[in-house]
C-alpha cells in the first residue's frame, strides 16, 4: 500500500525526523490561506500523488506570497500531472501540500527496502540526492553506499557513523543525520514498510537535516497489524478494478496488454502470463483466484476482467485441485450470461471434476473454444486477438 507524501512526513515525524510545516489544501484559495498560515516568506506547493518525480513534470513550485501559492494550486488541482513514474495519462491532483520552503546547502538521498542479495532491509545513502536517483544507480552505482540492516538487532550506531564519513558529514550534522538514520531503520522495521525513502534530505544553510520528501510503502500482508495505516489509503490513487478484486480476495494487478487472464494459484498465473508473451500475445492482467475461490469470486473476476477496455479475449486456465473444474465452470456460466460476454474466450479446465466442467460448459451455449493444453490455449486465445490491440473495437461472436 502506498501513501501520500505529507502523510509519510507526518510518520517520519513521529520518530523524530525533522519535516517542514505544511498544511494540505483542496482547493486553491485554501492553498492561498495556507501560505498565510505558514507565515513564511518562501512556500512550496506540492501536488499530492502516488508517484515521484514530481518537481521535472511541473507538481512542485516555489511561491513567493498567497497570490502565487493561489495560481500554483489552480495549475495543479483537478488537473493530470505526468511524471516519469505515471505513464502517459498521468495522476488527476486532489491535493495540494503546501510547505515551509527551506534553504538547500545539499540535496542527499536516504532510503530502506528490502534487499533480496542481504535478505534484509538494506539502508541506502547517497551524496547526489535530489531528482535522478533511478539514472544514478544505473550509471554509478558505487555512488550509493548500503547497509544491511540486522533483522534483531536493527541499525547500528558503527553503521550511522559509516554512512555519514561517506556522505561527508562531520560536526553537528553528522549527529543530526546519524539520528534521521536510526529513526528510519525503526520506522520502516515498526511500520512494516516495503519501501521508506527520503530524497532528498537536505542540510539547511545553516546546518539542519531535513526530510524534503518522503515515501512510504507498506507491506499489505502486515497491514493487520497497523489499523491506523490503512486510515491513510487513498483509493482515488488506486486501479478501481484492483480495489475491485481485493473486496472479494481475489489478487488480481491490473497490466497493458489485451489477454484477460483468469488462473487458479500464483505459479500457474505467472507460467499462463508467460505462455501467451511467448506465443506473441500480451496480458492484461495478472488473476489469481485462488485456490479455493467459489461460483461468486469467480463470477466477479470475470467482471473485473471484463470490464477492462482493453481486454479484447479472456484465457481461463484453471487446474482443479481444492477448486473443481465444475465450480468454475458454473462461475464462467453465470459471469458469461450475465455480462454479455462480446469477446473471445478459451477454456483449458485440467483436475478434479474436470469432465462434468467441459460437459456444462459445453451444454451452456457460451460462445468458447476449449483447449486441452496451456500451449494449445494460449496458441488460441493470441490468434483470436492478434490485431486487436489498442482502440480496436470488433466484436467476436
Ligand atoms: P519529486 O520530484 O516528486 O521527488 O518531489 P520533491 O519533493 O523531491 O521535490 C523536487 C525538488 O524540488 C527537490 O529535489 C528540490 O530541489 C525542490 N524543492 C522542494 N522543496 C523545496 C524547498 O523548500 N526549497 C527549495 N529551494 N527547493 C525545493
Ligand atoms: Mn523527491
Amino acid at each position: 500500500m502506498k501513501i501520500h507524501e505529507y502523510q509519510a512526513k507526518r510518520l517520519l515525524a513521529k520518530f523524530g525526523i525533522p519535516v517542514p510545516d505544511g498544511v494540505c489544501a483542496a482547493t486553491p484559495d485554501a492553498a492561498a490561506a495556507a501560505f498565510d498560515e505558514l507565515g513564511a516568506p518562501l512556500s512550496v506547493v506540492k501536488a499530492q500523488i502516488h508517484a515521484g518525480g514530481r518537481g521535472k513534470g511541473g507538481g512542485v513550485k516555489l511561491v513567493r506570497s498567497a497570490a502565487e501559492a493561489r495560481d500554483a494550486a489552480a495549475g495543479m488541482l483537478g488537473k493530470p500531472l505526468v511524471t516519469h513514474q505515471t505513464g502517459p495519462e498521468g495522476r488527476i491532483v486532489q491535493l495540494v501540500y503546501v510547505e515551509r520552503g527551506s534553504d538547500i546547502a545539499r540535496e542527499l538521498y536516504l532510503a530502506v527496502a528490502v534487499d533480496r542479495v542481504h535478505a534484509a532491509p538494506v539502508m541506502m545513502a547517497s551524496a547526489e540526492g535530489g531528482m535522478d536517483i533511478e539514472e544514478l544507480a544505473v550509471e554509478r552505482p558505487e555512488a550509493i553506499l548500503k547497509e544491511a540492516i540486522h533483522p534483531v538487532k536493527g541499525m547500528l550506531p558503527f553503521q550511522t557513523r559509516r554512512l555519514c564519513k561517506g556522505l561527508g558529514f562531520t560536526g553537528a550534522t553528522a549527529k543530526t543525520a546519524a539520528k534521521v538514520m536510526m529513526a528510519l531503520a525503526k520506522a520502516f522495521t515498526e511500520l512494516d514498510c516495503s519501501i521508506a525513502e527520503i530524497n532528498p534530505l537536505i542540510v539547511t544553510a545553516d546546518g539542519a537535516v531535513i526530510a524534503l520528501d518522503a515515501k512510504m510503502n507498506f507491506d499489505s500482508n502486515a497491514l493487520f497489524r497497523h489499523k491506523d495505516l490503512l486510515e491513510l489509503r487513498d483509493l482515488n490513487e488506486e486501479d478501481p478494478k484492483e480495489i475491485e478484486a481485493s473486496k472479494h480476495d481475489l489478487n488480481y494487478i491490473a497490466l497493458d496488454g489485451n489477454i484477460g487472464c483468469m488462473v487458479n494459484g500464483a505459479g500457474l498465473a505467472m507460467a499462463t502470463m508467460d505462455t501467451i508473451q511467448i506465443k506473441g500475445g500480451s496480458p492484461a492482467n495478472f488473476l489469481d483466484v485462488g485456490g479455493g475461490a467459489n461460483k461468486d469470486q469467480v463470477t466477479n473476476a470475470f467482471k473485473i476482467l471484463l470490464s477492462d477496455d482493453n481486454v479484447k479475449g479472456v484465457l481461463i486456465n484453471i487446474f482443479g485441485g481444492i477448486m473443481k473444474c465444475d465450480t468454475i465452470a458454473e462461475g464462467v456460466i453465470a459471469a458469461a450470461k450475465e455480462v454479455e460476454l462480446a469477446v473471445p474466450l478459451v477454456v483449458r479446465l485440467e483436475g478434479t471434476n474436470v469432465q462434468r466442467g467441459r460437459e456444462m460448459l459445453e451444454a451452456s451455449g457460451v460462445a468458447l473454444q476449449t483447449a486441452s493444453s496451456l500451449d494449445e490455449a494460449a496458441e488460441k486465445i493470441v490468434a483470436l486477438t492478434s490485431g486487436k490491440a489498442g482502440s480496436a473495437v470488433e466484436k467476436q461472436a
